[in-house]
């Protein structure tokens, strides 16, 4: 198995902002203007006899992906569906400003996620409260009009007989997460349901609130698919998609043991933190990153393992 991501080749180079995946798939990198993030948020375009956007990003992004968009070549009024992998604002928060350029493309997303498409002021302030300033620079979540969502079905399909791409409900990382899967060239865009992925090393995402049975089984469901490639919502897509899974749910474990053990011991979760950095060669990537990366990183795996001790926030 290559365990290089190939997206972090060139991961010094700003301008790139479109990596060729597969003869049907581009991954477009936005770039919003946020220090830390030219190399995190992922959207990805499927070109069929449908076109398919998975995940726009977050209002900052917005920008970017347009721009993205017209070097690959392909017109806002092109695309003829977006599906939402969760509505995290890093995923969907530009989703409402994203269509209004958009005017043929259907959202397609969980239900349980479709009243805070509608009506994102929940989504807003608990945002805010996560993330805090992250959220300010992500840029304001506009509405979705109710009449451009479809609910995702599990095992729904979309596009038959031109990409052949199929949905699985895949809860965890939130409660309203899916996958999609594209079965001619077996690609799996997971979402946050394998992890994120920084050049090539995986490690969970599990912010609160956090269960470890129903993750497991999202899991599982996307092991039977036996993928060849893996993309990640963070960032880019490597090779061996099953071997990757299946390291990735025993990561999950192994992570899960540790943390609630450093817990029961008085731990906060920096100082499990630590613990984790010294026994997973995996985060060892984080002595490669810029400051600006590293502070996002390290926000986020405090939330990973907040979620992971079962704590609230
Ligand atoms: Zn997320």
């Amino acid at each position: 198995m290559d365990g290089r991501n190939p997206a972090f080749a060139e991961r010094r180079s700003p301008e790139i902002e479109i990596i060729d995946i597969a003869p049907n798939l581009k991954l477009l990198n936005p770039q919003p203007p946020i220090p830390g993030y030219g190399m995190f948020i992922c959207s990805y375009l499927l070109l069929g006899a449908n076109k398919v956007l998975v995940d726009p990003g977050p209002s900052a992004a917005v920008p970017g992906l347009f721009t993205a968009l017209d070097a690959a070549g392909v017109g806002p009024d092109e695309i003829d569906y977006i599906v939402l992998t969760h509505i995290h604002m890093d995923h969907a928060g530009g989703t409402g400003a994203a269509i209004k350029k958009m005017p043929h493309a259907a959202v397609i997303a969980h239900s349980r996620a479709i009243p805070h498409l509608v009506d994102p002021e929940r989504l807003w302030n608990a945002s805010l409260k996560t993330l805090g300033q992250l959220a300010l620079k992500y840029g304001q979540i506009e509405p979705v009009p109710e009449s451009r969502i479809t609910a995702a079905g599990d095992r729904m399909k979309i596009d038959p007989g031109g990409l052949d791409l199929e949905i699985l409900l895949t809860p965890g990382h939130a409660i309203h997460h899916l996958s999609i899967f594209e079965r001619a060239n077996r690609i799996l865009i997971a979402g946050e349901a394998a992890g994120v992925c920084i050049d090539g090393a995986v490690r969970p995402a599990t912010p609160p609130p956090f269960k470890l049975e129903e993750t497991l089984a999202s899991v599982d469901r996307l092991i039977e698919l036996a993928p060849a490639k893996l993309c990640y919502g963070h960032f880019g897509c490597c090779d061996g998609g099953l071997e990757r899974l299946k390291l990735y749910r025993e990561k999950l474990i192994t992570w899960h043991g540790i943390i609630n053990a450093e817990a029961a011991k008085g731990k906060n979760a920096a100082e499990i933190l630590a613990v984790l950095t010294e026994k997973d060669r995996d985060l060892g990537y984080l002595e490669k990153m810029d400051r600006d990366e590293y502070a996002r990183e390290y926000t986020l795996l405090l939330n990973t393992i907040n979620g992971m001790a079962g704590i609230s926030l």
